[in-house]
């Protein structure tokens, strides 16, 4: 598939900032704890899934203290319905212990920091920052990349160098349009049936017109 060239790749980001200006995560949380907890379970589950999830969750631990010392199997049991629920209880309280410990129950603001706490990887480090601080920080899910090599962005085989990739070609506003691409592809550029034909990027698409219409 051919590259985007450094003009439609200049294109490609001013059509996501104007389509997606304040664009923001589609999950609910009212804080950094929250947030966290949310973005780690997330990971290999919908947005929707974990939305019906963390309001119990929430209710029975409404602060990171608590979930330090929560009994694992009500976590789990609280959690059941969410992917990898077994892995995600054992890491959900393990984070929590270390916030209490060594970050004076205080969710750690900063990328270096959060990757050190259980269950959290650069990717889920990036989406807390991106999402609570606006940092200028890029996150490649499965959508972002999914629409990354649709529109020639990047030819890397894996999430962390198409990170590199487009964090290179956007350099600016990297929170937004990572909101957008996940938006983009969730909705429009889908990964069966994307909807080429309305699409506002198709002229500068490198896979228009290469999906069978069902
Ligand atoms: S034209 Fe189709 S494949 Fe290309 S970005 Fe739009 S929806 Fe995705």
């Amino acid at each position: 598939m051919k590259k985007a060239t450094l003009k439609e790749i200049t294109t490609i980001k001013e059509l996501f900032l104007t389509h997606y200006d304040k664009a923001v995560t589609e999950l609910h949380y009212t804080n950094a704890y929250e947030l966290l907890v949310c973005v780690m379970l997330s990971a290999q589950c919908t947005d929707k899934r974990v939305n019906l999830i963390t309001p119990a969750l929430f209710a029975q631990y409404p602060s990171v203290l608590l979930l330090s010392q929560a009994n694992l199997e009500e976590v789990k049991s609280l959690i059941h319905s969410c992917s990898f629920f077994n892995n995600k209880a054992v890491n959900l309280i393990r984070m929590a212990q270390k916030v209490v410990e060594q970050y004076h129950g205080e969710i750690p603001l900063d990328e270096n920091l959060l990757v050190t706490l259980a269950g959290v990887g650069q990717k889920t480090a990036h989406v807390v920052m991106i999402e609570y601080t606006k940092a200028n920080l890029m996150a490649v899910d499965t959508h972002v990349f999914r629409v990354a090599h649709r529109l020639g962005l990047s030819k890397a085989k894996t999430a962390i160098k198409t990170e590199e990739d487009l964090t290179k070609l956007f350099k600016t506003e990297l929170d937004t349009l990572h909101q957008a691409m996940v938006l983009f592809g969730r909705y429009r550029c889908k990964a069966k049936n994307p909807e080429c034909e309305e699409c506002f990027m198709k002229p500068y698409c490198k896979s228009a017109g290469s999906f069978k219409v069902n």
